[in-house]
């Protein structure tokens, strides 16, 4: 029994790594073909990181965040779990 998981776990290792290599593979062979492609990336993810990020408001408090740092449920955005817990704040 032991044996048969210590194969088991080999082949799904070298699957793994396998993997992991042909995509690299993929991407330096891809790089070779068309080395502007690589260039229109690296400026595409620099743009992405210098552009702004969408913004959100808290529905609990109104507390503006970036999006990928908010919370979200079906309708609504949260700046925390616990504004999530607590709902939309009763405006007077
Ligand atoms: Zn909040």
């Amino acid at each position: 029994m032991g044996k048969a998981i210590f194969w088991i776990s080999i082949f799904i290792g070298v699957l793994v790594i396998t993997r992991i290599l042909a995509r690299k593979a993929a991407q330096r062979d891809a790089d070779l073909k068309n080395p502007t492609a690589k260039t229109d990336q690296t400026t595409q993810q620099k743009s992405s990181i210098s552009s702004p990020e969408k913004m959100v408001r808290c529905d609990h408090c109104g507390v503006h965040l970036p999006y990928s740092e908010a919370t979200l449920t079906e309708n609504n955005v949260w700046c925390s779990a616990e504004h999530a817990r607590l709902g939309v704040k009763q405006r007077v």
